[in-house]
């Protein structure tokens, strides 16, 4: 089917937008921040939305952080927020493996990862080994440890991966076919410092090539396990909820993938040429140039 999205670009669009919604789904890198810089407008943005009582629910692929230390970084970026309104592919991860897999007790995760998945994993009263345990790089058949009690591989971004990390997880998974292969995130790039560089899906690619097979779980955007986590959390109105983001193969998918509406937003990976083009894949609802501008359009 052909479709155009409409570009908010007055205070009629803007006003006539927000009527529509209760509910904003925010997708935080290239939407709220780049690293750590909070862009333009973005907190007249948001405090117009909390002035006119929408609820916002801030949705990241980044599984660095735990709930706690996002909360931390909304506070110390002047954003209002609080945590229970933040999900990191970190903290869906452990929620997945408790609730919808009832990870077993007497099991542990081995982790490829840093603290955001720990800190989260402990907090579910998971139990885990490897993570920064691993980072040292001296790599020695005779002296690498395998736990009995690893029932799950949870691989995660991580800027100290190494050989040892990689021969643990691919052992694990390799000779123990129950053992869960769950991956935080999918994405094969993310842009930092003015480019893009390796993501999460590119850091497990040589577990996936030894494996020859796949993840077993995929928690973050697009896939289904960050949708379901939301909503044990939060009972949402398809009808009256809007994702917002900056890509359209993560977020904007993810919000067609639950039914909601779309909004892009121009400051981050997806550029207004790939949905004005003919027989684009992934078109949003709406589109704006940047979330800070809302603010001022509707002044
Ligand atoms: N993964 C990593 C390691 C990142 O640093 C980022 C963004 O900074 C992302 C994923 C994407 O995050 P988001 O879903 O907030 O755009
Ligand atoms: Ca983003």
């Amino acid at each position: 089917t052909m479709s155009t999205p409409i570009k908010l670009s007055s205070r009629a669009d803007c006003e006539s937008f927000l009527e529509k919604f209760d509910t904003l789904l925010l997708d935080c890198d290239g939407v709220l921040w780049h690293e750590d810089t909070v862009l333009p407008g973005i907190k007249e943005a948001l405090s117009l939305l909390r002035q006119k009582g929408k609820r916002l629910i801030f949705v990241t692929n980044n599984s660095t952080k735990s709930r706690a230390a996002y909360f931390a970084k909304f506070k110390r970026l002047n954003i209002d927020a609080n945590e229970s309104e933040i999900f990191g592919s970190s903290y869906v991860s452990a929620y997945y493996l408790k609730n919808i897999l009832n990870f077993p007790k007497d099991k542990k995760v081995y982790v490829i990862g840093e603290s955001g998945i720990t800190e989260e994993l402990h907090l579910a009263g998971i139990r885990f080994c490897g993570s920064s345990d691993d980072d040292d790089y001296e790599f020695n058949f005779n002296k690498i440890d395998f736990d009995p009690e690893v029932g799950a591989v949870v691989c995660g971004f991580d800027t100290h991966l190494n050989y040892k990390k990689l021969a643990k997880a691919f052992r694990y998974l390799n000779t123990n076919p129950d053992c869960i292969f769950l991956l935080t995130n999918g994405d094969t790039t993310y842009p930092a410092n003015g480019t893009i560089y390796p993501g999460t899906g590119s850091l497990v690619a040589p577990l996936i090539k030894a494996l020859n097979r796949d993840p077993d779980y995929v928690m973050g955007k697009p896939n289904k396990p960050m949708l379901d986590c939301i909503i044990k959390k939060f009972h949402l109105d398809a009808e009256r909820t809007c994702m917002i983001g900056d890509r359209l193969d993560t977020d904007i998918q993810f919000g067609i993938n639950g039914k909601f509406k779309t909004l892009l937003v121009l400051t981050g990976v997806s550029k207004e040429q790939e949905i004005l083009v003919e027989n684009a894949p992934i078109i949003p609802d709406y589109y704006l140039t940047s979330l800070g501008d809302l603010a001022e359009l509707c002044e």
